[in-house]
């Protein structure tokens, strides 16, 4: 089978590479001239690259894990020490850290917390632990049936004293999906919660060893190309055809620099788009169909990426860290983490700016003058005297809608990968996936998408097998519809 994609982020990618293991040819067209979507990075003028976001890998993805291992590229992802590192804003340039000791899960996290005493008191720790019992016994069940409320919501009903929320989850509401824990779903936090504490290196972090469209894109890219699939860049679909039955007709691709608009025919077609440009472009018909119509209630978050780069070391830690500061959320220092923008005598900070709704209007001097402030903060023995640190350069990257903004209510808002149309699928972290807006999320949506056009009963019998799932028991939901 001939299967269109539009839309080369992860999840596009993906769908592509879990089709041509079926025996099926994906053809990907990819609206911008880089792929990666959310995920897509640029090289400045120096070649020093700059990305659309901090990107963290968690041992807790199993189906990212897995296609790194069927790509061969396992050795790309840098592992880090398995802690988690909190800047403390009462006490300027210090740290906080949960380290997880080597022991099985959840007792490495549950001793994670109770060794770190600068951040909780130890009635707050019993009144959490208490709180979680039913969420450690429900599992991602109970994570499900709490979209009802919002995080703060939950806590005040669970007795989760204030406190707790402003130490620990602003920073993880923030990192998670960018927006305060009034805002974010329960669902969100209980989800992370899950997987971190079932298996014992869930919440260690790796970062890539380079850019995501060269060492993580592209080796997908070899991958889908080598066994006959296609990728094509600067081909943003226009239009979704349709047939009398309002199956899918064709994809109308728009023509670019004054070429013609160009008609494309497969035997199903996939929109790995983000959510915000496939509503604008649901056919009419579709649109009367509860199944796009719940759509309506998801949309974008906006987020901003900063690149710093310095005239000096700021740090030597080589790992993620929370800043706990209001305008920012988690940030690395890339010099360190990263083999491929490695210096030892500078630092290239990279810093997600997160709840952005008030900043994606301003310009970028008020932005970068907003985060320097808070640099001060966060290594004042830098930004004191004759000797300050000096910055040489700046990239700016402002997304107005990256990920769905998880907000109560929306897990039942997003749509599982297949349609009611009989030749149309959708793959996309927002789509339905316990993973949520995540590269791991993209991945398996990408993976389950794939799966589902395999088993049409259209399909032709490749003779392939199938490629496996790796998922937990709680996730055959999502590929039942
Ligand atoms: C700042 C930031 C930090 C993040 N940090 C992390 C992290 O640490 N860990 C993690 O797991 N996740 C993280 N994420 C989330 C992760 O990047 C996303 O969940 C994931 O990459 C989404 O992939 P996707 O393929 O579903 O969607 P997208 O990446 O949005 O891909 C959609 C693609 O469709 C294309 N497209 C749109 N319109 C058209 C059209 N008309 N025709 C053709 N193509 C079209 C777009 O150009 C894009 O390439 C982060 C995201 C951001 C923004």
């Amino acid at each position: 089978m001939r299967v269109a994609i539009a839309g080369g982020g992860l999840a596009g990618l993906a769908c592509a590479k879990y089709l041509v293991d079926h025996g099926h040819t994906p053809i990907v067209y990819e609206r911008r001239d880089v792929l990666g979507g959310l995920v897509a990075a640029w090289k400045d003028e120096d070649g020093d690259w700059y990305e659309t976001g901090l990107h963290i890998f968690f041992g807790a993805y199993p189906n990212m894990l897995q296609l790194f291992k069927e790509l061969g590229i396992e050795d790309r992802l840098q592992w880090k020490e398995h802690t988690m590192i909190f800047n403390q804003p009462d006490k300027p340039g210090t740290y906080s850290r949960f380290d997880f000791p080597n022991v099985a899960a959840p007792w490495n996290g549950l001793a994670a917390i109770a060794r770190n005493n600068d951040m909780l008191s130890w009635p707050e720790k019993v009144r959490l632990g208490v709180g979680l019992v039913p969420a450690m016994i429900k599992g991602q069940s109970y994570a499900e049936e709490m979209d009802k409320y919002s995080w703060t919501e939950w806590c005040d009903q669970h007795g989760i004293p204030e406190n707790v929320t402003n130490q620990l989850f602003l920073a993880a509401s923030k990192s998670l999906n960018f927006i305060n824990p009034e805002e974010i779903t329960a669902t969100v936090m209980f989800s992370a919660f899950y997987h971190f504490m079932q298996e014992q290196h869930g919440s260690r972090v790796a970062f890539l060893d380079g850019s995501p469209p060269e060492r993580l894109c592209q080796p997908i890219v070899d991958y889908i190309t080598e066994r006959g699939g296609e990728i094509h860049l600067n081909a943003p679909l226009k239009e979704i055809r349709l047939k009398e039955d309002d199956s899918v007709n064709s994809f109308l691709m728009r023509g670019l620099e004054g070429a013609e608009d160009y008609e494309v025919s497969a035997d199903a077609y996939v929109s790995a788009m983000a959510v915000d440009p496939l509503k604008v472009m649901l056919p009419e018909p579709w649109q009367k169909l509860d199944y796009f119509k719940k759509m309506q209630g998801l949309e974008g978050v906006p987020v901003i990426n900063i690149h710093l780069w310095f005239d000096r070391k700021l740090t030597e830690i080589d790992n993620l860290l929370f800043s706990r500061s209001p305008l920012l959320s988690v940030y690395a220092d890339m010099s360190n983490t990263c083999r491929e923008y490695a210096d030892p005598n500078k630092s290239m900070l990279e810093l997600v700016l997160a709840p952005a709704k008030d900043w994606i209007s301003k310009s970028e001097d008020e932005i970068l003058a907003a985060t320097m402030a808070e640099l001060e903060n966060l290594f004042p023995q830098h930004f004191q005297g004759d000797d300050s640190a000096q910055l040489l350069k700046q990239k700016i990257v402002i997304t107005p809608r990256s990920v769905y903004k998880a907000v109560p209510g929306s897990q039942q808002c997003r749509p599982v990968q297949t349609t009611p149309i009989a030749n149309f699928f959708l793959a996309g972290s927002y789509t339905m996936q316990e993973y949520l807006g995540s590269m791991e999320g993209a991945v398996l949506s990408g993976k389950l998408a794939a799966h589902a056009i395999a088993n049409n009963p259209s399909a032709s019998d490749s003779g392939k097998s199938a490629p496996s799932l790796s998922r937990s028991p709680s996730l055959t939901h999502a590929t039942t519809a």
